[in-house]
């Protein structure tokens, strides 16, 4: 194709496509070198899948919340943008749930298996995963030795051989849902193994200790999304699904039902999966159109109960309950500080998440509710607001946490996760090297994308189009155009 890239549309250096963290982050590292930028978002608000939503008086987070110490990105851009950090840990017993057996145990005590073998069957479990992910190249992973081996099977049938006892099984299939917002049967070996290689160690991504859950944001993790964009000063153009990609030599273009842009680069910063849903032209090669439709995205409703006080803290509880009974299987308190409501959030995963979907939204609600009053007591049932995220019907995002490797994506598909077709450019948390799945892994998407973008070095951009977004049509960047949805 030539010729008609290079005529009569306004144009940019870049256009970012999507305004969550890692196309925010890139645009924003564009635009510091001297770019100019143009991010196109699809929905009314930035953040993608961070998302702080206000239910009885309190905020509460529908998307992304967590972050670790070993997290370096997403720490750093929090205190660049001035957006602190809260321990995430209460103190007192966890619930434990099991063949209709409650009971409660300490933090640092032993999980009250039926089957008083299941504890250390569990973790050495744990302990064997993290020792064959010393075997993986975070990052590279289908560069690995046993690459093949690996990423022919799923978790589920390496499970079924190393773990013996029901209890171990339900206990295992629950730390995975929880990571992954998916069964065990549903991920590859290798994809998992990668991101214990990245992270340090699967029990560590699952304890809220020293792990990727042990710190919170205040304001909510959207907080940074919607300071980044305000810092782009209006080039964050919302409610403009990105439709058709065209480039060649020449550049560019970049169409949306509110008009089309030219620019030098386009980075698509979409979930994997969602990459297939615009059109490019000329067609990506069959590597990278079979890319987006081998990551599907897990499932997850995260559903919120808004309390007047969080009254289990007053029974030495904290919040949090493991159950092989759903809706939600996995609970934590989720309660701000400095608010005197108590915040309890339930995870609903993976298949359970599929079937209560279907449900009408007061039969799941009532379901969640009674679920739990089972943990916590009666008081449950009573809260003064209530909400819930379903991200597998949000057209944006079709599900969370992120996309999810099933046997074979890696080896055929993983090097091209980030590999540029062209002009464009891909971000997004499912292409990063480290902490995928993660904010973090989000940011380090997003800066390098930038520096792909960028000439060698990265300073002093030289502009290769006309920075001129004056007649964007109705894609034009709107007054208001950065504030927060929900
Ligand atoms: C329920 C849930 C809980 C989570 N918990 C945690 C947690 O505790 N800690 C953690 O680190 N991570 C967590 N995550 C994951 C984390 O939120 C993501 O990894 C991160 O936010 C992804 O950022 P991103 O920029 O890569 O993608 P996204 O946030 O998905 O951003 C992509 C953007 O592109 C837009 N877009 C899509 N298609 C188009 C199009 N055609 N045109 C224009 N725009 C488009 C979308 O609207 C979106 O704004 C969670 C996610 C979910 C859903």
């Amino acid at each position: 194709m030539t010729g008609g890239l290079a005529r009569g549309e306004p144009a940019v250096d870049a256009v970012v496509v999507g305004a969550g963290l890692a196309g925010l982050t890139a645009a924003r590292e564009l635009e510091a070198a001297g770019a100019s930028v143009l991010v196109i978002e699809a929905n009314d608000r930035v953040g993608g899948r961070m998302m702080t939503q206000y239910v009885g008086g309190v905020p509460v987070e529908m998307g992304g919340q967590w972050v670790g110490p070993g997290q370096k990105r997403i720490n750093a851009l929090a205190r660049e943008l001035g957006v602190e950090i809260f321990p995430t840990e209460v103190p007192g017993r966890t619930v434990f749930h099991e063949d209709g057996r409650r009971s409660e145990y300490e933090e640092d005590g032993e999980v009250p298996f039926r089957d008083p073998g299941a504890s250390a069957e569990v973790g050495e479990a744990f302990h064997a995963l993290s020792e064959l992910a010393r075997g993986v190249s975070a990052g590279t992973p289908w560069a690995s030795e046993r690459a093949l081996e690996w990423d022919g099977q799923t978790l589920e049938t390496w499970k079924l051989g190393h773990t013996q006892s029901k209890g171990a099984r339900f206990y295992f299939d629950l730390a995975v849902e929880s990571l992954y917002a998916c069964e065990p049967r549903d991920v590859s070996l290798l994809g998992v193994l990668s991101d214990v290689a990245a992270s340090g160690g699967f029990g560590g991504l699952f304890e809220i200790e020293a792990s990727a859950e042990e710190h919170r944001l205040v304001g909510g993790a959207q907080e940074l999304a919607v300071r980044m964009a305000r810092g782009l000063r209006g080039r964050v153009v919302l409610s403009t699904p990105v439709r058709r990609i065209s480039h060649d030599g020449d550049g560019a273009l970049v169409e949306s039902d509110a008009g089309s842009v030219r620019a030098g680069a386009v980075v698509v910063a979409v979930p994997a999966t969602l990459r297939g849903r615009i059109e490019y032209v000329p067609a990506l090669p069959p590597v990278h159109d079979g890319l987006s439709q081998r990551m599907p995205m897990g499932a997850v409703i995260k559903c919120h109960a808004v309390y007047d006080a969080p009254f289990w803290r007053d029974m030495g509880l904290n919040g949090r309950a493991e159950s092989d009974t759903g809706p939600c299987k996995v609970t934590c308190d989720n309660s701000f500080p400095g608010e005197d409501a108590g915040v309890l959030t339930g995870f609903i995963l993976g298949s359970d998440a599929r079937r209560w979907g279907q449900s009408p939204a007061g039969e799941r609600k009532r379901a969640v509710l009674e679920c739990f009053a089972r943990f916590f007591g009666r008081e449950a049932l009573h809260p003064r607001g209530y909400a819930e995220c379903d991200w597998g019907k949000e057209p944006y995002a079709r599900g969370g946490y992120a996309g999810v490797p099933v046997p074979g994506f890696l080896l055929d598909h993983g090097p091209a996760l980030r590999e540029p077709v062209g002009r464009v450019h891909w971000a997004g948390t499912e292409t990063a090297a480290r902490w995928n799945g993660y904010m973090d892994g989000a940011v380090e998407s997003g800066h390098r994308a930038a520096r792909e973008v960028l000439p060698a070095g990265g300073a002093g951009y030289h502009p290769r189009t006309t920075p001129d977004d004056r007649d964007l049509s109705r894609g034009r960047p709107r007054a208001g155009a950065t504030g927060t949805g929900g």
